[in-house]
């Protein structure tokens, strides 16, 4: 050997000592000839009694058939086995299952064998630990009812299927791969503006919920939440990498109850028309409207004429039977758009957004003698009965609800004071007027 192919086999032997595999060199009857540190640290607690000089006896334990395999292994040189695992015993860093060492065995010639050993405890951890997600993923998606779980590239778009999806919006793998979440949404209620909003609201708080209808394949709708949540790393912009899961329920039922508990506490049991809350919670949004963007919006207060009377006369059952009509009036006069409460006993509030002062007080007045103009027939009896009403518009002066009901008001009692069954506008200096006939 020539200087340099010596230092050559000589670097080439340290490589081998100081390897990060474990390297054993042994006879053919697995006595060992050369053992680097590695490979003595993975085998040592293979061989109690620390004598380390033969391979196939060091791993007795774990690879009993070991020297027989090398023995019958006819040819000249190859692979007796290859990645071999060998469970060695407990963990030594406290992980839940046994150490593993991978061995290769490979024949050199006639004279050598050369074990290769690596110590892949974790990667069988995690790929157990992979198997086992995979195992639970499946079986929650194989045996839910009301959720389909899947995932969306980069895009928004569905990168998978499986039979949860089908299960709960009817789609099979071929309609929905490769189509945008917007399939899933009744048609134009998930742009693709929309639908990258979304996406990015996922990256920059972990998770972006919504609740509507959602859109069966056979066109059928039902009320859903769609949860959509990153599978990338925060701050991962690489295209390949970026992914997102998507788990839609069918939520139907708790909307239902959602709306009854929603119904029973903002609702009037006696009319079905709003409560006071429920109309101070919408008109106080109305007034916010207003106030970013001022634009017509009146008030109309009404109170039901000398309804004492008609209870002392026709029973209080009569009254909430004119009660009813009344409201049914209210419901029939005004516009979906206003806002039409029972305020409380026989007062009733409507907001009227986009009407003026005169606006409102034509619609006030036709109701007004409508209700005039109509008995209520209660079980046979003709029931006669009156309104009167107060009307304000909004303007620059009045600084929230409390303020214009209370000009609403005044112009109520300026109705009574001038003689019930009339509608009456709020004005600068009807204060007094009003206070004086409500004295008087
Ligand atoms: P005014 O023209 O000045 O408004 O006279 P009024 O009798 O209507 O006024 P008042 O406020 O003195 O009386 C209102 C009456 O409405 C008294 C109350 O018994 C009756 N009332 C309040 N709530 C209900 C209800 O839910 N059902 C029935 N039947 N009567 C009610
Ligand atoms: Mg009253
Ligand atoms: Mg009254």
């Amino acid at each position: 050997m020539d200087d340099q192919t010596s230092q050559d086999h000589e670097a080439l032997l340290q490589f081998l000592y100081m390897a990060p595999i474990g390297l054993v060199q042994a006879r053919p009857d697995g006595e060992i000839l050369m053992v680097n540190p590695l490979c003595a640290q993975l085998l040592m607690p293979l061989v109690p009694d620390g004598c380390l000089d033969n391979l196939f006896t060091a791993l007795q334990a774990v690879a009993p058939d070991l020297a027989h395999r090398a023995a019958s292994f006819q040819d000249t040189h190859g692979l007796v086995c290859e990645a071999m695992q060998l469970p060695i015993g407990a963990c030594t860093d406290g992980a839940a299952g046994p150490q593993v060492l991978s061995l290769t065995l490979l024949k050199l010639d006639s004279e050598r064998l050369m074990a290769v050993l690596s110590d892949i405890t974790q990667a069988v951890q995690r790929d157990r630990a992979l198997r086992h997600s995979q195992a639970w993923i499946h079986s929650i998606v194989s045996s839910i009812n009301d959720y389909a779980l899947l995932p969306l590239d980069a895009e928004g778009r569905i990168s998978a299927w499986n039979a949860s999806v089908e299960r709960l919006t009817g789609h099979g793998s071929d309609q929905v791969l490769g189509r945008p979440l917007a399939l899933f949404y009744p048609d134009g209620q998930l742009p693709p503006q929309r639908l990258a909003d979304r996406l990015l609201e996922a990256d920059l708080h972990g998770w972006t919920l919504d609740e509507g209808w959602r859109m069966r394949a056979d066109g059928s709708r039902f009320w859903g939440s769609c949860l959509i949540a990153p599978l990338h790393a925060p701050g991962d912009q690489r295209p390949d990498e970026r992914a997102y899961s998507l788990i839609i329920r069918d939520i139907t039922d708790r909307r239902e109850a959602n709306e009854a508990l929603r119904r029973s506490v903002l609702c009037d049991h006696l009319t079905g028309l709003a409560n006071r809350r429920a109309f101070f919670e919408a008109a106080e949004l109305e007034l916010h409207r207003w106030q970013r963007q001022p634009r017509p919006l009146a008030l109309v207060a009404f109170d039901a004429d000398h309804f004492k009377q008609i209870n002392d006369r026709h029973g209080h059952a009569a009254g909430d039977a004119v009660l009813r009509h009344l409201a049914a009036g209210l419901g029939a006069t005004f516009r979906n758009l206003d806002l039409v409460a029972r305020s409380g006993g026989e007062e009733f509030l409507v907001l009227l957004p986009g009407t003026n002062l005169d606006g409102a007080r034509a619609a006030a007045w036709r109701l007004c003698q409508a209700v005039a103009d109509r008995e209520v027939l209660v079980d046979g009896v003709p029931i006669r009965c009156t309104m009167s009403a107060g009307v304000a518009a909004m303007d620059a002066e009045v600084d929230g609800l409390d303020a214009l009901i209370k000009r609403a008001d005044l112009a109520l009692y300026q109705a009574k004071a001038l003689g019930r069954n009339r509608v009456e506008c709020w004005q600068p200096g009807l204060r007094h007027a009003a206070l004086a006939a409500q004295a008087g």
